[in-house]
């Protein structure tokens, strides 16, 4: 259940019902926003049977929740969320883009990718190190090596760093280079790196799993919130379907759903759902359209020469334009979202 607690309560009320909650065994969260707080309410309510918590001061009133989430849930934080991340945030109005190769293949591979991220008006890079493939045999990434040149190029550019972790082993030695840690698709209920990410604090891209509900996939970002952990950003990227004509199928629908269900910023990768690059402009263009708070898309110098995922990323010109058809979007939806063209890196 979550309390949702009366405007201008004073604190000395809101510590009393904390207190109680804990002496009764149960975890407490707390969400402050600008007009209301909000106590998050988990464990076994039984203990709570013959206390009226309805009648402490300062409670307006009850929610109960019936989902498998509750911290993710729309009733924790009805104002949503915006995660802050180095200078920038995701959720608010800025709209978010992270752009950068499927994997960190080279040195120069991957600075020449952060100027067009740059370029385009990215603030995040992103690039694969550990990169969870089909066949053993294709190319697993660079690991920590790859990982030391992302947030080298990032940082280059003044970007922030995105790559996936898929083992909660990896997550100490890559917290020196990680802005945000992505969870993949494969990865998406593999609860211990769920629980062990949330326990490590720092911001998460969580994708949906490849043959996940959206319930089920608030429920994976319920196990990352519940270790306190509430810096999570939702990342839909296309479901298994019976069509065959786009590697996955970009369920668009998912926008709509999670604005209504969940708090959290929720951005939309087309790559990984489209498969191939002629089709990503107009997914981009529709998430924006439908509300997502963010894009992911790869970005490559050459990208028939990418080691993988060829056949969806973007060379340079035609991330340049998507970009600019984004920042009219973007605009039109009441969102700000900037190019930063040019040598000198002039705005348009
Ligand atoms: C990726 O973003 O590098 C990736 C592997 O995506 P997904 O987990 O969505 O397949
Ligand atoms: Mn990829």
């Amino acid at each position: 259940m979550v309390i949702v607690i009366k405007p201008g309560t004073q604190q000395q009320h809101m510590d009393d019902i904390v207190r109680l909650l804990e002496s009764k065994g149960l975890k407490v969260h707390l969400s402050v926003g600008e007009s209301r707080t909000i106590i998050g309410v988990i464990g076994d309510k039984s203990v709570l049977s013959g206390v009226n918590i309805g009648l402490l001061p300062g409670v307006e009133k009850i929610v109960p929740i019936t989902e498998n989430y509750k911290l993710a849930s729309k009733a924790f934080r009805p104002e949503g969320s915006v995660v802050k991340v180095g200078g920038r945030s995701v959720g608010g109005r800025e709209f978010a883009m992270i752009a950068g190769p499927c994997a960190v293949e080279s040195r120069e591979q991957i600075f020449e990718a952060a100027r067009i991220a740059r370029a385009g008006g990215a603030q995040f890079l992103r690039g694969g190190a550990y990169k969870p493939r089909t066949s053993p045999y294709a190319f697993q990434g660079l690991e920590k090596e790859g990982l030391k040149l992302l947030r080298e190029a990032a940082s280059e550019y003044g970007l922030l760093t995105v790559s996936e972790l898929v083992s909660e082993s990896l997550i100490d030695e890559a917290a020196a280079y990680l802005d945000v840690i992505q969870i993949g698709a494969r990865n998406a209920q593999n609860f211990r790196l769920l629980k062990e990410t949330g326990r490590s604090g720092i911001p998460v891209l969580l994708k949906r799993g490849i043959a996940e509900t959206i319930d089920e996939w608030l429920a994976s970002a319920e196990y990352i919130m519940s270790e306190g952990n509430y810096n999570i950003i939702l990342c839909e990227r296309g479901i298994r379907t019976f069509e065959t004509a786009t590697r996955n199928t970009l369920d668009i629908s998912a926008i709509a759903v999670v604005k209504e269900k969940s708090h959290l910023p929720l951005i939309i990768d087309p790559s990984h759902a489209a498969g191939k690059a002629a089709y990503i402009p107009s997914l981009s263009r529709a998430a924006v359209a439908a509300g997502a708070d963010g894009l992911m898309i790869e970005v490559h110098p050459n990208p028939k020469a990418a080691l993988s995922d060829a056949s969806q990323q973007l060379g340079e010109e035609e991330f340049l334009s998507l970009c600019r058809d984004i920042a009219k979007f973007a605009a039109a939806s009441g969102r700000e979202y900037d190019l930063f063209e040019g040598n000198g890196g002039g705005k348009c």
